[in-house]
């Protein structure tokens, strides 16, 4: 699970520049296609495991 945060965590928020999640940074959950962050800023940034699908 660390190396999917990490992973994760990397994607900027498009809206305020913030990488970092937990402990009121904001959160995310992991569905199938991807992973889906909701940053502390009320952004939503979407990441995909295959990049090429939603684009
Ligand atoms: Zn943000």
């Amino acid at each position: 699970m660390q190396n999917i945060s990490l992973y994760f965590t990397a994607k900027k928020c498009h809206s305020c520049g913030n990488t970092r999640l937990g402990n009121g940074e904001g959160s995310f959950k992991i569905t199938e296609e991807g992973f889906t962050r909701n940053c502390k800023c009320g952004a939503s940034i979407q990441t995909c495991f295959a990049e090429n699908r939603n684009q």
